[in-house]
């Protein structure tokens, strides 16, 4: 009995984050905003604005291993 309960609330928990998530993504649409091509966290609009199209902690990243070439 009680397994079923558990069950049953993942299965809720399971289907409310997912709805949270596709409506947090359709908000963020509608405003225009990108996501980020390696992580897919949503890029800021001024950032979008400038053509990036990491995120900052991916786009300092980047740096960093271009850099590391750089130095070769
Ligand atoms: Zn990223």
């Amino acid at each position: 009995m009680a397994d079923e309960i558990d069950l049953a609330n993942d299965m809720i928990d399971n289907e409310v984050s997912r709805a949270l998530k596709k409506l947090r993504q359709q908000a963020l649409n509608v405003q225009g905003a990108k996501f980020c091509v390696e992580c897919d966290d949503p890029i800021p609009k001024a950032r979008q604005d400038l053509g990036f199209k990491l995120c900052k902690p991916c786009a300092e990243e980047n740096e960093r291993r271009k850099s590391l070439f750089a130095n070769d």
